[in-house]
C-alpha cells in the first residue's frame, strides 16, 4: 500500500542512533546578543539568496530557494558512527560466519549495534553466497561513502555548489537522496533500490530521516553517517516535492530544460512514486541516464522497488550480472547488507523470539494484510488461510471428533507466528489448536506480537514493532504472505524465503486457489514502465527478458526470476 509517511512537526527528530553530533538550535528570545544574532543570520540567509537567484538565473530554481531554509552548517569533522543507545547489558557474542561471507564489513564497534553481527545467531545464514565482485563493490563503495559523506571536504564543497548554484566543474562526489516516503515495507524496499542505483552510478547514498529512520536502523556503512544532516537546504521542501513538482525530472523534460540548456543543473528530483507519469518514467532510459550523470544532487522520493527495470537498462546490464548472478538475490543481500535493526528493535525481536519461538521444532510465519476497507476479521480472510496452510500442508487439520489427551511423549512442536492489524485471524486459529487436537499429534502454538488495529506511521513504538515482526516472519521456516504487501516482501527477501502468497481475495470470496508457493524470492516492483527506450514505444517490459516477467501475485508488476517459465 502506498502512503505518505511524514511527520509535518519535526522531520529532524534527535536519536540516539544519530551518528552526527547537533550544534544546538536557536530559541527565540530578546536580548541584544540574541537580536544581533538574527541579524548577521539574515544578512547571510540573504546574501545566499541573492548569490543563488543571480548566478543560476534560472527561474525554475527561484522558489525552491526562497522557501529553502539557508542554516549554518554544524561542523562534527570528524563523525562517528553510533547505534541506539541501549547498548550497555548485552554480552556482544560473537557468531562464526559474523559477515555473513564477507557481505559485510569487519570492524563496527558490535555492542553499538548488536543485531550486525548477532544475526546469524538465530538461525539465519545467507540462503545463497554473494558473489565475490559484490563483495569488492560494497567496499569500494563504503571506501567512497566514507570520502564523500556528510561533512567531508568532498561534501561540504558539493554542498556548496547547491547553495550557491556556482558550478566549479564535475563535483569529486556525486549524491542520491532517499527522501522517507510511505509505509515501512515501502520504505525499505525503495532504500535498497535507491542504495544499489548509487553502487550503479558511483553516486553516494544519503537518508533523509524522516520521523524514525535512525530509530529503526544502525548505520550501515564503516565510519560516516548516511543520514542526510539536518540542515540540508532542500529537507524542509521534501514534503512539497511530488509528482507535479516544476523541478522534477518529468517536469524538466517537458520544460525542454536539458534541450535548451548546456548548464548542468544543481539537483533534480526524481519522482518514482506509484502516480509517476511518462516523463518522469524516462528515468529508466539509458539515454535519460546520461543526461542525469553530472547532475551533483540527485532527490528521490518513490514507494517502489524499481530494481527490476534497471536490470531492462543497457547502460546497467553487465554489472548488474557481475553483481548478482543469481538475479533473485538482489534484495536478499542488499536487505542483509543495509538493514540492521537498531538495539531498542533488536530487543523486540530476540525477546520475542525466545519466549515463544526458539524451543519450536519448526516455525510458520502468517503474514495477514487485508487491503479492503471496513473492520475485520473477515470470514473469506480466515477461510484462506485455513485452506491454503491446509492444502499445502504448512499445517495439519484438526481433529474434531476425537478428544485425546497428548501422551507425555515429546511431540513435534510448531510455533506459528502470526502478524497482522487484526487480532481477530490468530485468536480464530489459537482456538483451533487449542479447542481440538491435530490429527498428526503435532503441537501447535500460535503467537501474535502486536494488532495495532489500522497504519499508525506517525507512532515510533509503532514503526519499531512493524519492523521487528517483518524480521520476526523472517527467521521463521516457512513463510505464508498476503499478495501485494510489502510487509511480506521484506520478511521473505531477509529471510531467503520463498514463501506461499495468498491471493488477493475479490469480492469477499476466497480465491481457488486460495495461494501457491512464488518462484522467485524477489519483491514485486508494483507500478513499472511499459515502454521500450529505443524504439520509443509502449512494450511489455515482462516479456523482454527471461529474468525479469510479471509478478506471481500482481500480472502487471514485474519482478527477478532466475529460473525459465
Ligand atoms: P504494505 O502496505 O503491506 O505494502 O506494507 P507497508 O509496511 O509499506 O505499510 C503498511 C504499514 O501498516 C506498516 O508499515 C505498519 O505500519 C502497518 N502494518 C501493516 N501490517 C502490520 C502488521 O502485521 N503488524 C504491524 N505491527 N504493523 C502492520
Amino acid at each position: 500500500m502506498k502512503r505518505l509517511n511524514r511527520n509535518s512537526n519535526d522531520p529532524h527528530k534527535s536519536t540516539g542512533n544519530d551518528a552526527v553530533s547537533r550544534a544546538p538550535e536557536p530559541k527565540c528570545g530578546l536580548n541584544p546578543m540574541k537580536l544581533m544574532g538574527i541579524f548577521v543570520a539574515c544578512l547571510m540567509i540573504l546574501s545566499v539568496l541573492f548569490s543563488v537567484s543571480v548566478i543560476f538565473n534560472d527561474p525554475i530554481y527561484e522558489s525552491v530557494w526562497i522557501g529553502a531554509e539557508a542554516r549554518v552548517l554544524e561542523v562534527n569533522p570528524q563523525p562517528e558512527v553510533r547505534g541506539s543507545q541501549d547498548d550497555s547489558s548485552h554480552p556482544a557474542e560473537v557468531p562464526k560466519d559474523k559477515l555473513l561471507g564477507g557481505l559485510l564489513a569487519a570492524g563496527f564497534d558490535e555492542r553499538s549495534c548488536l543485531s550486525r553481527y548477532q544475526s546469524v545467531l538465530y538461525g539465519k545464514p545467507l540462503s545463497h553466497i554473494p558473489s565475490s565482485y559484490l563483495i569488492s563493490r560494497l567496499r569500494r563503495y563504503e571506501a567512497r561513502h566514507k570520502q564523500c559523506g556528510p561533512f567531508t571536504e568532498s561534501y561540504n564543497k558539493t554542498l556548496e555548489q547547491l547553495k550557491s548554484g556556482k558550478q566549479t566543474g564535475p563535483s569529486d562526489c556525486n549524491y542520491v537522496v532517499w527522501v522517507s516516503f510511505s509505509g515501512l515495507g515501502n520504505r525499505i524496499l525503495t532504500l535498497a533500490s535507491a542504495f544499489l542505483y548509487a553502487l550503479l552510478t558511483d553516486r553516494v547514498l544519503l537518508v533523509d530521516r524522516g520521523v524514525d529512520v535512525a530509530d529503526l536502523f544502525c548505520e550501515p556503512f564503516p565510519e560516516v553517517s548516511w543520514l542526510l544532516p539536518t540542515d540540508f537546504p532542500l529537507t524542509a521542501q521534501f514534503s512539497s516535492f511530488d509528482q507535479k513538482f516544476v523541478y522534477s525530472y518529468g517536469n524538466m523534460l517537458k520544460n525542454n530544460h536539458f534541450a535548451n540548456s548546456t548548464k548542468v543543473p544543481p539537483y533534480v528530483y526524481l519522482h518514482l512514486a506509484h502516480d509517476y507519469d511518462d516523463q518522469d518514467k524516462l528515468f529508466f532510459c539509458d539515454e535519460d541516464q546520461s543526461s542525469l550523470q553530472k547532475v551533483p544532487w540527485l532527490i528521490m522520493k518513490s514507494d517502489n522497488y524499481f530494481v527490476p527495470s534497471l536490470f531492462l537498462s543497457d547502460s546497467f546490464e553487465q554489472e548488474l550480472r557481475k553483481l548478482f548472478p543469481e538475479k533473485q538475490t538482489v534484495f536478499h543481500f542488499l536487505g542483509r547488507y543495509l538493514f540492521h535493526p537498531t538495539n531498542q528493535v533488536w530487543g523486540l525481536i530476540t525477546r520475542y523470539y525466545q519466549a515463544y519461538l526458539a524451543k519450536a521444532d519448526e516455525k510458520i510465519g502468517i503474514q495477514i494484510r487485508v487491503f479492503d476497507t471496513g473492520a475485520g476479521p473477515f470470514q473469506h480472510v480466515l477461510d484462506q488461510i485455513l485452506a491454503c496452510t491446509l492444502k499445502e500442508k504448512l499445517l495439519p487439520e484438526i481433529n474434531r471428533q476425537a478428544n485425546t489427551v497428548s501422551t507425555p511423549v515429546k511431540q513435534k512442536s510448531t510455533a506459528v507466528l502470526m502478524t497482522s492489524l487484526n487480532s481477530g485471524y490468530f485468536e480464530r486459529l489459537r482456538d483451533m489448536y487449542w479447542e481440538y487436537p491435530s490429527t498428526t499429534g503435532e503441537v501447535i502454538g500460535v503467537y501474535q506480537p502486536s494488532h495495532e488495529g489500522y497504519q499508525q506511521t506517525e507512532k515510533q513504538m509503532h514503526n519499531m514493532k512493524a519492523w521487528a515482526e517483518m524480521y520476526l516472519l523472517s527467521l521463521t521456516d516457512k513463510l505464508v504472505t498476503s499478495a501485494w504487501s510489502t510487509f511480506g516482501y521484506v520478511a521473505q527477501g531477509l529471510g531467503g524465503l520463498k514463501p506461499w502468497i495468498l491471493y488477493k481475495p475479490e469480492n469477499h470470496t476466497v480465491p481457488n486457489p486460495p495461494c501457491r508457493q512464488l518462484m522467485s524470492m524477489e519483491p514485486c516492483f508494483h507500478a513499472p514502465p511499459f515502454y521500450d527506450c529505443k524504439k520509443k514505444t509502449g512494450v511489455d517490459t515482462g516479456a523482454l527478458v527471461p529474468h525479469v516477467r510479471h509478478c506471481e501475485d500482481m500480472s502487471w508488476g514485474l519482478k527477478l526470476f532466475d529460473n525459465e517459465k
